[in-house]
């Protein structure tokens, strides 16, 4: 797969004369400081968009019930098109009746480092990958494993034990916002 078309699905779904959204451009692949963003998405249904940087895109996941700091917790988590690099920084409206109609706020970001023996993108081939992230809200290893190939790949997100795994915090409902506005989903398009 060249990097050109590892963006063509998430170009072909939107329509960038209408959606304010980035439009995919691959980035050159960074040796360090790879980034992870959370955007909250309220949609269709309400989810979180969980993205790791690989390789000059942002690898993605769609997870309905957001991560959970219990490591008793195993949140399913959907893969979805890759994105931009670009797209870690919006926030804003998706138009209804656009692909993903529906406010997003940024709700976590920060750099992540592989816990893996292996390169990333390795991983994820093999459905099995552990990072650590630092975060403004999530800290501390996490994996991410796959349990369904195909059409549709299911993974589950789970924190790792570690000191900042905590079984009683529920941090998605503890903290809302979004960490560059300030604003909850539902302000956001408001006046
Ligand atoms: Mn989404």
């Amino acid at each position: 797969m060249t990097s050109k078309n590892k963006l063509s699905e998430y170009n072909r779904k939107r329509d960038f004369d209408v959606t304010p959204e980035p439009d995919g451009t691959p980035s050159k692949p960074r040796e360090e400081n790879h980034s992870f963003v959370v955007q909250k998405h309220d949609a269709t249904r309400l989810h979180y968009d969980f993205r790791l940087e690989v390789d000059g895109v942002l690898v993605s996941w769609a997870i309905p019930r957001g991560p959970s700091l219990n490591p008793a917790d195993k949140r399913m988590a959907v893969r979805t098109e890759d994105h931009p690099l670009d797209y870690a920084d919006f926030e804003g409206v998706i138009p209804s009746g656009e692909y993903g109609g529906g406010p997003v706020i940024v709700w976590d970001r920060g750099t992540y480092e592989n816990l893996g023996s292996e390169l990333m993108s390795k991983g994820i081939r093999k459905g099995r990958i552990k990072f650590r992230l630092n975060g403004e809200k999530l800290h501390g290893a996490w994996s991410l494993i796959r349990m369904i190939r195909s059409p549709k790949e299911t993974w589950l997100l789970v924190k790792m034990v570690d000191a900042y795994a905590d079984r009683k915090r529920d941090l998605v409902e503890e903290q809302p916002q979004s960490v560059i506005s300030g604003k909850r989903v539902e302000e956001v398009g408001k006046r």
